[in-house]
């Protein structure tokens, strides 16, 4: 409150030529009172209750729109999560700040609020502020106020273009940015030139693209060190992650360090790990440069290695402070890598996402020539749904299971081949086929969409034949799924396109149907 919305809102939108809704306008006319009024004679509960009727016209009215609003809303507004999650979602949603002498000044000058009456206006604006912060936190940006208007409306609107998705954790929320050729310049502007920047990256990676942001760091002024480890799965140890502790430690990197994983998704799990128990945890960046990197490892804030043939047996659950997709990384990645991608966006699109089935479909010839644009739109929209998902339950309480999908047996089938002779997602190909498959027989599935999702598949030079040797070996390591409960698992069922749901079941009758699946 008294932070100047209404007036940044309306220049904003102003500039950007947009509508502009003020909240507070909206309950007015409901009311038939102000909204303070509202407030100060109904009450908090009753004016929230408002307030979201509200808001959640102006959003239903919005949702699609081409020429997409401007909209202030109080302090208050975006409490609640659901809401909140939503216009993260939806929306890029700036938090404008101030700090409590500044707030209550400005409050008493404009006569005064009803959440800061009392005797001392100040203490009152400070507890609010840190009763809110874990909630204020998860906004796209927090922008001060107390600079002059012109500033701060150009500061919104930075973030405004710069469109962000933002992964909701609380204090550890952070933001997703994709584009072409966006890397050096989100690196150098994410760095502080003070502190040291220890740049992670395999040896392709760091051959192929390494010039590119290690100049970008140096251009930062913060100090570059460098470490590089093989490429691969099979380098996915402690090893490497004590390699770049040591090369941490070797430069002096402090609890400002900046890590930066740039590179696959073995990379970049293993920069967050290093990144987590580095000084107890420093912060982390992650640049993906592969699709399955952009489109799956990169947000959720999962990070580990591989303890022998375990795979991410140890590791944590550690965000980063960004996320840079730059999808021209994408044109030297090895077709059968980004195919294999391929697969997760399929899954994704299934769970949550029915127009990115659609558009897969339609656009099967441009995803395999790796159109640029069409690229950000595979890794938006994934990344869109698994932000949704890991917002909602960001330590897998039960929501993130979903994201199962095709991998139950999808895991089997990769374990039966010795996890080499197919890649992760050739076998969530299979395992997306089995599972749509096996949903049908059991009548959770739509045989449409069955057929549809393996003629896609196919398209897009995915793997769907399910052989009977492999099904059988595969039958037998099912119980090896990290969502076993004891003698069943939970497994997800496709039940419409953008629509999943898991249920238990046995083992030991997953196992029997299992081995009936060949095609
Ligand atoms: P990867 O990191 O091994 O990369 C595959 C290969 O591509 C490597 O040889 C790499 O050097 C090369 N490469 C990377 N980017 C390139 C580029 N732009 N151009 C040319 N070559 C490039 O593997 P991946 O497929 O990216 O990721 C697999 C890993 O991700 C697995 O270890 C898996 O456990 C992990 N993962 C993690 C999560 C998570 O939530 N944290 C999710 C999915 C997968």
């Amino acid at each position: 409150m008294a932070t100047g919305k209404s007036t940044v809102g309306a220049e904003l939108a102003r500039a950007a030529e947009r509508p502009f809704y003020d909240l507070d306008h909206a309950i007015a006319s409901e009311a038939g009172c102000s909204a303070e009024q509202f407030l100060a004679t109904r009450g908090e509960p009753a004016f929230r209750a408002l307030e979201r009727t509200c808001l959640t016209r102006i959003l239903d009215e919005s949702e699609n729109s081409a020429r997409a609003p401007v909209i202030a809303v109080g302090g208050g507004a975006l409490m609640a999560r659901d809401l909140r999650l939503r216009a993260l979602d939806e929306c890029v949603v700036v938090c404008l700040e101030g700090s409590p002498s500044e707030l209550a000044r400005r409050a008493v000058g404009q006569g005064g609020r009803p959440l800061l009456a009392g005797p001392n206006p100040e203490q009152r604006a400070r507890e609010l502020l840190e009763l809110r912060a874990r909630n204020y936190a998860e906004a796209h940006a927090r922008i001060s106020c107390e600079a002059p208007l012109d500033q701060v409306v150009a500061a919104v609107r930075e973030v405004w273009l710069r469109d962000e998705l933002a992964v909701a954790a609380g204090e550890k929320s952070y933001g997703v940015q994709i584009g072409r050729g966006i890397a050096a310049a989100r690196a150098t502007a994410l760095l502080d030139k003070t502190a040291v920047c220890v740049l992670v990256s395999d040896l392709n990676v760091a051959d192929l693209h390494g010039p590119t942001l290690e100049a970008a760091v140096k251009a930062s002024g913060a100090r570059l060190v460098r470490s590089d480890f093989e490429p691969g799965e099979a380098h996915k140890h402690i090893g490497s992650v004590e390699s770049v502790w040591r090369s941490a430690l070797a430069a002096g990197a402090d609890r400002q360090a900046m890590f930066i994983g740039f590179g696959g998704g073995v990379v970049t799990d293993m920069t967050g790990f290093a990144a987590a128990t580095y000084l107890r945890g420093v912060r982390w960046l992650s640049f993906p440069t592969t699709l399955l990197s952009m489109v799956d490892a990169s947000v959720g804030g999962k990070t580990g290695v591989d303890l022998l043939a375990a795979k991410n047996a140890v590791g944590a659950f550690w965000q980063p402070s960004a996320v840079v997709c730059d999808v021209d990384f994408l044109r030297t990645e090895s077709n059968r890598g980004f195919v294999s991608g391929l697969a997760e966006v399929v899954k994704t699109a299934l769970i949550g996402d029915p127009d990115l089935f659609d558009l897969l479909e339609r656009e099967a010839d441009r995803v395999a020539e790796r159109d640029p644009d069409l690229c950000i739109e595979l890794v938006r929209r994934s990344i869109r749904v698994k932000a949704r998902i890991v917002s909602f339950d960001e330590r897998e309480g039960g929501l993130r299971a979903v994201l199962n999908l095709g991998h139950t047996v999808g895991h089997a089938l990769e374990a039966q081949a010795g996890f080499t002779a197919l890649t992760h997602g050739e076998a969530v190909s299979l395992g997306l086929v089995a599972a749509l498959k096996l949903g049908e027989i059991l009548g959770q599935t739509p045989g449409d969409l069955s057929r549809r999702t393996r003629e896609l598949l196919v398209r897009l030079g995915l793997p769907v034949k399910l052989g009977q040797a492999e099904l059988e070996a595969a039958a037998g390591l099912l119980g090896h799924d990290k969502k076993r409960a004891g003698a069943s698992v939970r497994f997800v069922f496709a039940r419409e396109l953008g629509r999943v749901e898991t249920q238990s079941i046995a083992l030991s009758d997953l196992a029997s149907h299992v081995i009936t699946l060949a095609n």
